[in-house]
């Protein structure tokens, strides 16, 4: 009855919205909780390298089960995180656990890979990011050769977070800038920070085979990152065409459900198997 008094309250107003806005509310409530009550776990995605099709990495990817509510997509908790701070914490907590994670799977006797880890802009802003870097390194006992921290053109963009670059650059860290081509930026920024590697965003690679031009722009992106020295690497690769134009072009790695789905540790641990066993 109370649910149904509800509804009708919100059709008062402007309906959908409120609603909406209500969803979100209870949502960012849950999310709150959502670290201490364990809901919160991370998925990897493998990276290979274009040509031997090698493993050679792996992208951890956060995945909240809400008990009642099943998965909620990333695309919509992680704003949500972000607006309330909360990525701060959460951020922290993917840190040490794909940290410790990559470390484990070393010590069981595959081949180093490099785990990489997504950056929020709020990561930079508030708290000591080198400093939890450093201690998610420093509990794990992982090498600083084997992160690699993804940001987005935005966060390279801004000046404030350029001594934290350069200090995590100097630890040893590979830095990527994820999504690449998507955001405000200039190019020139390239050439002067400590960016050893860019992610082609899938936007540009599911027009391969479609729209010239986004085989012109993906192109032009290899030409400059060739010249300036950086790794490649392209997301969301779900066909062989695309596989082959991007293997053609000299993209380094490639990433995408053509080859793995982001997957538990659990599953993981079964692909490094299969992957190594011979
Ligand atoms: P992203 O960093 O650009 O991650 C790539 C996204 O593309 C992932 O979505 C992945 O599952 C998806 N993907 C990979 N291959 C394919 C493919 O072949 N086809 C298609 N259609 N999709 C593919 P996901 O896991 O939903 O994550 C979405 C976004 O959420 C990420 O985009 C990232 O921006 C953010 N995110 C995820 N985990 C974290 C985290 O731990 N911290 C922060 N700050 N952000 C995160
Ligand atoms: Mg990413
Ligand atoms: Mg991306
Ligand atoms: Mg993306």
């Amino acid at each position: 009855a109370a649910k149904e008094a509800g509804k009708n309250r919100y059709k008062c107003y402007d309906g959908k919205g409120q609603a909406e806005a209500s969803e979100l509310m209870e949502l960012r409530n849950y999310l709150r909780k959502a670290l201490s009550r364990g809901e919160l776990e991370l998925y990897y995605q493998p990276q290979i390298q274009a040509g031997s099709a090698q493993l050679v990495g792996m992208e951890a990817l956060l995945r909240w089960n809400h008990p009642k509510l099943g998965p909620v997509s990333p695309q919509q908790f992680i704003p949500l995180a972000e607006e309330t701070g909360l990525i701060v914490e959460i951020g922290e907590w993917v840190l040490r656990v794909a940290c410790a994670q990559n470390k484990e799977w070393q010590e069981a006797g595959f081949p180093e890979l490099r785990i990489a880890v997504n950056l929020s802009a709020r990561q930079f802003a508030s708290g000591d990011l080198a400093a939890s870097v450093r201690s998610a390194l420093e509990a794990s006992g992982l090498e600083p050769r084997y992160l690699e921290l993804e940001i987005t053109e935005n966060m390279a963009m801004k000046n404030e977070n350029l001594p934290t670059l350069e200090l995590l650059r100097d630890m040893g860290i590979t830095l990527s800038i994820d999504d690449f081509g998507t955001q405000h930026s200039s190019l020139g920024y390239l050439k002067s920070l400590p960016i050893s590697r860019i992610k082609i965003d899938r936007s540009f690679v599911s027009g391969i085979g479609k729209d010239e031009r986004d085989e012109a722009i993906i192109h032009a992106m290899m030409l400059v990152a060739r010249r300036l020295k950086l790794s490649v690497v392209a997301e969301g690769v779900e066909t062989e065409a695309q596989y082959r134009f991007l293997a053609e072009h000299e993209c380094d790695d490639i990433q995408g459900f053509l080859f793995y789905r982001p997957q538990p540790a659990e599953l993981i641990r079964k692909v490094l198997l299969e992957h190594w066993k011979s």
